[in-house]
């Protein structure tokens, strides 16, 4: 995929867009997410039953999952309401992962009753499980490799991380249910996020194949799927390329070559919990200028703000800004581009060049497609902003209206009124 940021929409459209739906929205380009998708699964060809289990956290809305789901992804959940979700889309039975931490027994018999695969992030859950739900025919755990393994900056060191079976734990926690009654089982690991080095998925994948061979040696239990987890990284920053899924599949395969055939495991599934790099960049917060001002430092204020994208505030992440129509005039202005939080860190962009600004002109944030939306409050009162579909003919489609007024007070109950049961 390239990484030439630019927008998938001219000017024209996007105020013909802004007309109908007011600004700020999400705006996301369907026909990017499907041809990625497509490319992902093309590299993957040669795993049988390849599945990426799209991680709904990124980007929860129901035209999304379900485009994804006609691209043939599952869906993975680590909660009550994802589970729910991933339901009424129509996600069944093993198209779905339950994939959570610190996970009470009511989650587990409710992932129980959708028929998901259930994945362990404790050996005590064994028991949780077995008490709320009973021990299903397929179980998968989630392996934390210790010092084993090297680590990367966003998710930490392994070692300091709260997920996963130890490696004293695991080969124990596959033979215990077996024990009481678990037929199929399969093995799951996350330790990077936001990674763009594909050496560091095949060292992943050389992990999980070694251990397989382990389990499949002290147990005789055989692991019919590997689940490498999320993680892929997005090129965020104009100068970052994206991840090159032929190249990360050919390493893959040949360890899988090296390890798995030998040992007789062939066939054994592969798959992904990727939830960032399939919507990430196809996504745009779409927010119009409210005022220009001048201080110390200009500044470009906008009708969003940190409570519809967090990224930048949070983690001082970088999102690129295209100013639609003005893409080709010299990015000689420096601005900070912020919101109207009551929160100094409440900007989108720092010292950013672009060319000059005036109010009323649209502003496009680019790698708004994960953890944009979703991450999104209502602190200081704000509202949370509209989705929209860009469907392949062009036209823009609401897929999630924005909040209003009554939505924020629907939840509050005011005191001497009376209660509505
Ligand atoms: C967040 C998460 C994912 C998805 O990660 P991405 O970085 O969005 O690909 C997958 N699996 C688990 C267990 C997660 O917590």
């Amino acid at each position: 995929m390239n990484n030439r940021k630019q927008i998938p929409f001219s000017k024209e459209q996007l105020e013909q867009i802004a007309t109908a739906h007011p600004t700020p929205f999400h705006l996301y380009d369907e026909k990017a997410i499907r041809e990625n998708a497509r490319a992902f699964y093309r590299a993957f060809s040669w795993v049988s039953g390849f599945k990426n289990y799209f991680a709904i956290k990124a980007c929860p809305n129901p035209t999304i999952l379900k485009l994804l789901k006609e691209e043939g992804m599952g869906a993975d959940c680590s909660s009550l309401t994802e589970l729910l979700l991933a339901e009424k889309v129509g996600f069944r039975g093993e198209e779905i992962i339950f994939s959570s931490n610190n996970t009470p027994g009511s989650e587990f018999a409710e992932a129980a009753r959708l028929g998901a695969v259930i994945n362990l992030d404790d050996i005590s859950h064994i028991e949780t499980l077995e008490q709320s739900a009973g021990i299903p025919e397929l179980i998968s755990f989630r392996y934390n490799p210790g010092e084993a393994r090297f680590s990367n900056a966003i998710i930490g060191s392994p070692r300091e991380a709260k997920y996963g079976l130890t490696r004293d734990q695991i080969v124990d926690a596959f033979r215990i249910v077996k024990g009481k009654g678990a037929r199929r089982f399969s093995l799951h690991t996350m330790i990077v996020s936001n990674e763009l080095d594909e050496d560091c998925f095949a060292d992943t994948a050389r992990l999980l194949f070694e251990l397989a061979v382990k389990i499949r040696g002290k147990t005789g239990i055989r692991i019919e799927s590997i689940n490498l987890g999320g993680g892929i990284g997005i090129p965020y920053l104009p100068e970052e390329k994206a991840v090159n899924f032929d190249r990360l599949s050919a390493k893959i395969a040949a360890l899988y070559r090296k390890i798995i055939v030998p040992a007789s495991l062939d066939p054994t599934g592969v798959v992904f919990e990727c939830g960032r790099m399939i919507t990430g960049p196809y996504g745009y917060l779409v927010s119009r200028v409210r005022h220009v001002v001048s201080k110390y430092k200009q500044y470009v204020g906008l009708d969003s703000s940190m409570a519809d994208l967090m990224r930048p505030g949070m983690y001082g992440a970088y999102h690129h800004i295209t100013v639609p129509g003005k893409e080709e005039q010299p990015h000689d202005r420096i601005y900070d581009v912020t919101g109207s939080l009551c929160e100094n860190v409440d900007k989108f962009a720092i010292d950013r060049p672009l060319p000059e600004i005036e109010p009323g002109d649209l502003l496009v944030i680019h790698d708004t497609g994960a953890h944009g939306y979703a991450m999104g409050y209502n602190y200081n009162g704000k509202l949370r902003s509209a989705e929209l579909l860009l469907r392949e003919d062009g036209t823009a489609q609401l897929i999630r209206r924005a909040e209003t007024v009554d939505d924020y007070f629907s939840t509050m109950r005011f005191p001497g009124a009376p209660v509505k049961l």
